[in-house]
């Protein structure tokens, strides 16, 4: 990857609101590579003016995008995938200079995935049944008005392109605030929304504080439907604000997904299962949100467990094959269950040289735990950093037990060798996705958590179903 594609101080000083690149008035935000501790980026922020005129915008464009037929939105969703597509290299340079994620996964994992997703939108939209005919109703679906996307750092483009490329399929109209730690990725994706020459108004671009735009966004009576990805205790704050106009909700929110080997799985699926594990328990630095941080294994296989996850666990080098923590104060946050007072929950196994690390950037060792107590802030937690907990089951009732003793319902994996007890017990685990024996992402499936994992779905028919009002017409 060229890292002649960008300058080596990105500026990004005008925010798109009602088809303008305008200037934005809320003061600055520098943007740290967490990898080099260097500024890379410098993004103006919108003041309350600012957003209040993004939602404005959305709100003036909603009648004619509303009423747009679908094949344009449909060629509109496709001249985006394009448009992103050329700017693929691009789009991942930032990624990795702004969230720190190492260049191969810059461009896998955030950009492909996404575009995956866009494919797959304007798919789900030219099949897309907008009506149906319940005995004399005609019930029709219609676009829910101006949605509002307030979006977390950890993946800078998927998280944003899961909500505003269903809501403009579905004929929403946006506003979009990105996190204040990568807001450099949310200028792009602007620039690429506009080129594809979406109408103006349909997607504006607010950046800012949570505190301040977010919960702006939240509370504005103009805005129809909030759909916040981010914390849990955020979200609840989200969700609070929202009801005072009832609006509607979209809430993705955090996980402790666990990763379920069955008694009756062979070495090589044993040996499998670990290492698929441990790989998406550190993917991106472990900043994921259905990162599978908990491997609930049979307790008469856990020493050959362990000595498989410590040899997978050796090969995410720091610097190389793993990439930094977003900021030195997220970074404090992991090191507390890995050095600090919430380490004690379990025994640490791994063997990775501390004096390895890197001299600068927001590096964490990657970290296994064995025999991690149930109870444990360990189990319980979700840490969003490279650390691993394996927990011992006496049987497969007890392992899925285990699996759903969290207050989280996101992801989920299963392993076995039975193809039936594997899906009885995908069946069993309350989330709202589960892999068996290491089945890939689907791009069209709905995503979304249980419990205090979220509100609704995202992606695909049912991403765009999440963002439609439902109208009966008697006739
Ligand atoms: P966060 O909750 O701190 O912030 C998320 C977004 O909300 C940011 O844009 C922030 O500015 C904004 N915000 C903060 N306070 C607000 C308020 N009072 N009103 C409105 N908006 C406000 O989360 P984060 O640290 O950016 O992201 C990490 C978290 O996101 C983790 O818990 C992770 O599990 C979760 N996450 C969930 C999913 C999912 O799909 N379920 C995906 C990725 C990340």
């Amino acid at each position: 990857m060229a890292h002649t594609l960008i300058a080596d101080v990105i500026r990004e000083e005008t925010l798109l609101i009602g088809g303008e690149w305008v200037p934005g008035n809320g003061g600055e935000i520098e943007v740290e590579n967490p990898a080099t501790e260097e500024t890379i980026g410098v993004a103006y922020k919108a003041s309350a003016d600012d957003a209040e005129a993004g939602i404005l915008a959305a709100q003036a464009a909603f009648p004619r995008w509303a009423a747009t037929p679908v094949g344009e939105r449909v060629a509109l969703l496709r001249r985006l995938g394009a448009v992103i597509r050329d700017r693929a290299d691009r789009f991942a340079e930032i990624i990795h200079r702004e969230q720190g994620s190492p260049p191969a996964l810059a461009r896998k994992l955030h950009v492909d995935v996404p575009l995956a997703v866009i494919d797959q939108t304007a798919d789900a939209l030219d099949s897309f049944e907008f009506t149906r005919q319940i005995g004399h109703s005609l019930v029709v679906r219609e676009p829910v008005g101006v949605v509002a996307a307030i979006t977390p750092w950890n993946l800078p483009l998927h998280q944003v392109v899961v909500k505003v490329v269903p809501s403009l399929a579905a004929g929403a109209t946006v506003v979009h605030k990105p996190a204040e730690l990568t807001p450099l990725t949310a200028f792009e994706l602007a620039r690429a929304i506009s080129d594809a020459g979406f109408p103006p108004g349909t997607f504006n671009l607010v950046p800012g504080s949570g505190k301040d735009i977010g919960s702006l966004l939240t509370r504005h009576a103009a805005v129809d439907h909030v759909s916040f990805t981010g914390s849990t205790p955020v979200g609840a704050q989200v969700a609070a604000a929202a009801a005072q106009t009832i609006k509607k909700v979209t809430l993705e929110l955090g996980g402790k997904s666990a990763s379920v080997i069955l008694a009756d799985v062979d070495d090589e699926l044993l040996t499998k299962a670990v290492k698929v594990t441990v790989a998406n328990c550190y993917l991106n630095a472990g900043q994921t949100c259905t990162a599978l941080s908990r491997l609930i294994v049979p307790a008469d296989r856990l020493s050959e467990v362990e000595q498989v996850a410590i040899a997978a666990a050796s090969k995410y080098a720091p610097g190389e094959r793993l990439g930094p923590l977003i900021s030195a104060t997220h970074r404090m946050k992991v090191l507390e269950y890995t050095e600090g007072a919430r380490s004690t929950g379990g025994r640490r196994i791994d063997t990775f040289d501390q004096s390895a690390l890197p001299d600068r950037g927001y590096y964490a060792r990657p970290a296994v735990f064995s025999d991690v107590d149930p109870k444990s802030d360990l189990a319980q937690d979700e840490i969003f950093g490279p650390v691993l907990s394996i927990l011992a089951a006496d049987d497969d009732q007890h392992a899925i037990d285990l699996a759903n003793d969290s207050m989280f319902g996101l992801g989920g994996a299963v392993w076995a060798l039975s193809e039936q007890s594997a899906l009885q017990t995908a069946r069993q685990i309350r989330t709202g996705q589960i892999d068996i024996n290491g089945a890939a992402f689907n791009a069209r499936a709905p995503f979304g958590g249980y419990k205090r994992s979220g509100l609704g779905r995202e992606i695909g028919d049912f991403g765009i179903e999440d963002v439609l009002e439902i109208k009966s017409v008697q006739r």
